[in-house]
């Protein structure tokens, strides 16, 4: 094992000889009855059949019990110098104002900026100012679809800087890099490793509430590292923790958001049963002569199975699949709708973020269900009309009675909007 794999992670000392890196730190991996990973008290339950007692949060990283040493290096910061960067792109100014509010501040920064504001052109200058001082950099998301699409964009602009990639089905060794772009669950395995950590999406699942990374941001960076975190759809408490925020309500290419129409439709469920389609429904899929494609949001996991089939059913010829979580093709069928190999995708709310597809339209079928609260329904109005190529599209909203989670989403949009409207009017 190279010495610089030890460097701000956090390793179980299983195999190790310790005698070999004499600059290792150790701890006990449980100390005073809380997890000296993830930081969680140990439940009662916890305990292996010998009476030791393990961290049954965090098992799934590889076990810790309280016969365990975690060994790490601090961080020395060993990277090449750093001067140039490539991007020929033109920041608006809203996107400058906020990259200078993010430079002048130093403590831990919320960017609320709505889909579309381009987010990640925010980060370029930020990640190379942080390079060019010899940084060591983390940009995190909570989901595997977001990385995926980050990567080739930071690799575009920074094709000098290798990038440790991690999530959980990356099998690439871990390597000691000065940039790593990875899942919020990795960060699990860093140790006071960053000055600066970036997480994308932060108010998304499986990130937002979980016990098991609550304590991870904050034990990954060092004790003097900057925490910036970015989202479209902030919650109360992101807004009350974050003293220095930014502001980004207009999209780039100016366009407004697109609003959310609603059609009430009460007896969907049993139409899909029967394979057959609510009008509304059936006219768009008539009616979309331009060839546009269209992401079909359903509420469960079954529902993807019975819309998909009552597609097929009506219109044989149409080039769809349906996606969800576990599905094993799901990164496949993503792929399939980048390419524009299909044109509809029927998904459940995994979609809802991460994915950006131009000339896009979602549909979105029992929008009045519980698993569509107000910020999934903004996330996935924000698909749509990403691009200057088509800044605008539909958002259809089909209900089997009224939402109030609906009508705060279309009054949220409406807002920003708005908000848009007044500041910064350069970019429109
Ligand atoms: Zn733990």
């Amino acid at each position: 094992m190279q010495i610089s794999s030890f460097y701000g992670r956090l390793i179980i000392k299983h195999n190790i000889d310790v005698t070999a890196y004499p600059a290792l730190e150790m701890m006990p991996a449980i100390k005073d009855n809380v997890c000296q990973r993830c930081f969680n008290t140990l439940d009662q339950q916890w305990q292996l059949p010998n009476g030791i007692r393990y961290c049954g949060l965090c098992l799934k990283f590889g076990r810790i019990t309280t016969a365990d040493t975690l060994v790490t290096i601090p961080e020395p910061n060993m990277f090449p110098s750093f001067s140039n960067w490539q991007w020929g792109g033109v920041l608006t100014r809203s996107q400058q104002r906020v990259v200078n509010e993010i430079k002048k501040h130093t403590h831990n920064h919320l960017v609320w900026a709505v889909t579309g504001a381009g987010k990640t052109e925010i980060l370029f200058p930020i990640i190379a100012q942080a390079l060019i001082s010899n940084q060591r950099i983390c940009i995190a998301a909570p989901r595997i679809d977001v990385i995926l699409e980050l990567v080739p964009r930071i690799t575009v602009v920074f094709p000098t800087i290798p990038i440790a990639v991690l999530y959980g089905q990356n099998k690439e060794p871990y390597r000691y890099t000065q940039l790593v772009i990875c899942t919020t669950h990795q960060l699990l395995h860093f140790r006071a490793a960053f000055d600066l950590l970036i997480i994308d999406e932060v108010d998304s699942f499986p990130f937002a509430g979980n016990q098991l990374l609550k304590n991870a941001p904050q034990t990954a960076l060092k004790l003097t590292g900057r925490l910036i975190v970015m989202t479209a759809t902030p919650t109360r408490k992101h807004l009350m923790t974050f003293k220095q925020r930014s502001y980004l309500p207009a999209r780039f290419h100016g366009y407004p958001l697109p609003k959310i129409e609603t059609k009430v439709v009460n007896k969907w469920r049993i139409l899909i049963k029967n394979r057959q389609l609510p009008i509304c429904l059936k006219s768009y899929f008539e009616q979309n002569n331009q060839g546009y494609q269209c992401l079909v949001f359903v509420p469960t996991i079954h529902d993807v199975t019975t819309v998909t089939a009552a597609i097929h059913q009506q219109f044989p010829d149409v080039k769809l699949e349906g996606v969800f979580a576990q599905d094993p093709e799901r990164m496949n069928k993503v792929q399939l709708m980048r390419n524009r190999e299909i044109q509809y995708l029927v998904t459940t709310t995994i979609l809802e973020r991460g994915v950006t597809l131009p000339d896009i339209d979602v549909i979105i079928l029992g929008a009045d269900h519980h698993n569509f609260n107000s910020r999934t329904l903004i996330q996935i109005a924000g698909r749509v009309g990403r691009k200057t190529s088509r800044p605008t599209g539909m958002v259809l909203a089909i209900m089997s009675t009224p939402s109030w989670q609906v009508l705060v989403a279309q009054m949220t949009i409406k807002w920003l909007n708005y908000q848009a409207t007044k500041g910064d009017k350069d970019d429109l």
